[in-house]
């Protein structure tokens, strides 16, 4: 059963989790022949927990599907401080295809698909925040090549998020106006559509790291109406390919940043997607000083990513 700690002196909290240890790992070298016995992949449903969600008209015949992850950080219980839900949702039926490769209809889908699972999520009374990311790459944590991302919904509010929504109200009050929006007037974009623009953040921690923000106020992305999720999946689609062409189809973590649920918060936190490459490992001076050592220019970072999106 996982266990949450909490540091008191560097007030950080550690998941121990022994039941992790026991998931399955990919040889990502020879990943092209264990797509036999890859647990996302379609034939092999039996191997994963029961599905809450399939895009098929059977059982075998989707090409997305969700289903509770089979080793999960958290205890599924309804009560308690250390009890969450933890999903597993698979982006494809393909086993070794790139998100870059995705068609943007498909990319729309999943989009809603995510969509659909943050709103059962949060319906359960006991979860305050629902945190949706992909890891892609063993760089970026990725223990299975199979396209996947994980939604996890959690009965207490990460320090992390804590913080930084401590810091967005402290900004909101100096200057009357949310973070974000401010980012969306004053910063260059790479790409923009009706609903949302690509930046990359003014001190972007890591190598042609993109923030995706919608240009109107919202604080969940659960609200997002078709045509914005249509727009969502043209944006997302380019930076993908632009960043595969920058650097050579990286390893990279999406986090997708969403409210939490009660009102307290809806003038000062505005969803957002950060698409973050892992070109480098985070080593013993990232840990020892929480500082990180971005390599490129994030100017030069936007030109680049600016071409690319003209090219894709
Ligand atoms: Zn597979
Ligand atoms: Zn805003």
């Amino acid at each position: 059963m996982a266990e949450i700690r909490f540091d008191p002196i560097d007030r950080q909290t550690v998941v121990i989790a022994p039941e992790r240890s026991k998931r399955p790992k990919d040889d990502f070298d020879s990943s092209k022949q264990n797509s036999k016995k890859c647990p996302f992949c379609p034939g092999n449903e039996d191997q994963t927990p029961p599905e809450n969600f399939n895009n098929g008209d059977n059982i075998k015949n989707w090409t997305i599907r969700s289903f509770p992850n089979k080793y999960p950080a958290f205890t599924q219980l309804e009560n308690g401080n250390n009890s969450g839900i933890q999903d597993v949702i698979v982006e494809s039926d393909k086993h070794d295809i790139n998100m870059g490769d995705f068609s943007q209809k498909h990319l729309r889908e999943l989009l809603t698909v995510y969509k659909k699972r943050f709103e059962s999520i949060k319906a359960k009374k006991s979860i305050k925040y629902i945190l949706l990311f992909k890891n892609h790459g063993l760089m970026a944590g990725a223990t299975l090549e199979h396209p996947h991302s994980q939604m996890v919904g959690l009965s207490f509010i990460p320090r992390n998020v804590e913080k930084r929504i401590a810091e967005l109200r402290k900004y909101y009050n100096q200057n009357k106006q949310c973070y974000y929006c401010r980012l969306v007037d004053k910063t260059e974009k790479i790409f923009e559509n009706k609903y949302f623009a690509l930046i990359a953040p003014p001190v972007a921690r890591f190598s042609y790291e993109t923030w995706i923000l919608p240009k109107n106020h919202q604080q969940h992305f659960e609200l997002s109406g078709d045509e914005q999720l249509s727009d969502l999946a043209e944006i997302l689609l380019k930076q993908i390919k632009a960043l595969n062409m920058a650097q050579d189809k990286p390893a990279f973590n999406i986090l997708l940043n969403n409210g939490l649920y009660d009102s307290n918060h809806d003038d000062v936190f505005h969803w957002n997607i950060q698409i973050i490459p892992r070109v480098s490992f985070q080593a013993g001076f990232e840990y020892a000083t929480g500082m990180y050592i971005n390599q490129v220019e994030p100017d030069r970072a936007v030109q680049e990513l600016k071409r690319n999106t003209l090219l894709v």
